[in-house]
């Protein structure tokens, strides 16, 4: 947390919800509308079906992002979206970089800065992922994947206007499992060290989110952290009371 960087939490829903689960998000409005995010910035990224339908509600200050998007801005790209696109139906923020992005589509650092760029491009804030695997944690190996990870996704240039990092650990993700405190704490600390160093003051005003596992029950304990500027969401986004005890321990 931090007096000058306003937190974000932010829900992924991934491939998750019909039509009819605006209703959840529209809990989430009337929520956020009464208080209950208290200083924090509240964004919604469901599926690309449901964007357009989110973005045209009344949402007040809730922000609705998109969960990927192709580098180029349109072409020949059966069934990809640009970000040029997903601002169209009216997203203000793109994920980038997801772990489930990066394996079931092997995506590599390349892949992901060219997505980076893209949403920038569009003039969109690009939620940038890294997080080490079970196997890399268990090697020792933490500090230098997320390193690498963060050197590689985060394009040059990079402001606190148009990038967010979110840290999620591969292993703590849809788990139920989190790293301690004191293990966020230096991996957060290492990629604030990072983000000042190549990019000065507004390497310290991007925003650090900590994803995997956040629930109701263990939010206010890890937004506590030093460096956590909030909570990307994956399994309790879904539900709008989960969503905003989460989002209420601001
Ligand atoms: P989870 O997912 O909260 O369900 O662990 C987080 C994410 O993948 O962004």
């Amino acid at each position: 947390m931090s007096a000058t960087r306003r937190p974000l939490v932010a829900g992924n829903w991934k491939m998750n919800g019909f039509k009819g689960a605006i209703a959840e998000f529209r809990a989430v409005v009337a929520a956020v509308a009464g208080g209950g995010a208290g200083h924090a910035e509240v964004l919604v990224c469901p599926p690309a079906t449901l964007l357009a339908a989110f973005a045209a509600e009344p949402r007040g200050a809730v922000g609705v992002g998109a969960q990927d998007c192709h580098a180029n801005p349109s072409g020949a790209h059966t069934g990809d979206l640009s970000a040029e696109m997903l601002k169209d139906a009216g997203a203000s923020a793109i994920i980038v970089g997801h772990s489930e992005r990066r394996a079931d589509h092997a995506e590599t650092d390349a892949v992901v800065h060219a997505k980076a760029v893209a949403v920038r491009r569009a003039g969109l804030t690009a939620i940038v992922c890294v997080g080490e695997t079970r196997a890399e944690r268990e090697a020792g190996h933490t500090l230098d994947v997320v390193g690498r990870q963060l050197a590689g996704s985060v394009p040059d240039g990079a402001t606190a206007a148009n990038t967010v990092v979110a840290y999620e650990p591969v292993w703590a993700i849809g788990t139920g499992l989190t790293p301690t405190p004191a293990d966020v704490a230096e991996v957060h600390a290492m990629i604030r060290d990072r983000l000042v160093a190549r990019f000065g003051a507004e390497g310290q005003g991007i925003r650090i989110l900590y994803g995997g596992s956040v629930k109701p029950d263990n939010a206010a304990e890890l937004m506590a952290v030093a460096e956590v500027d909030g909570a990307l969401v994956g399994g309790a986004s879904l539900k709008a009371t989960d969503f905003m005890a989460i989002a209420g321990v601001y």
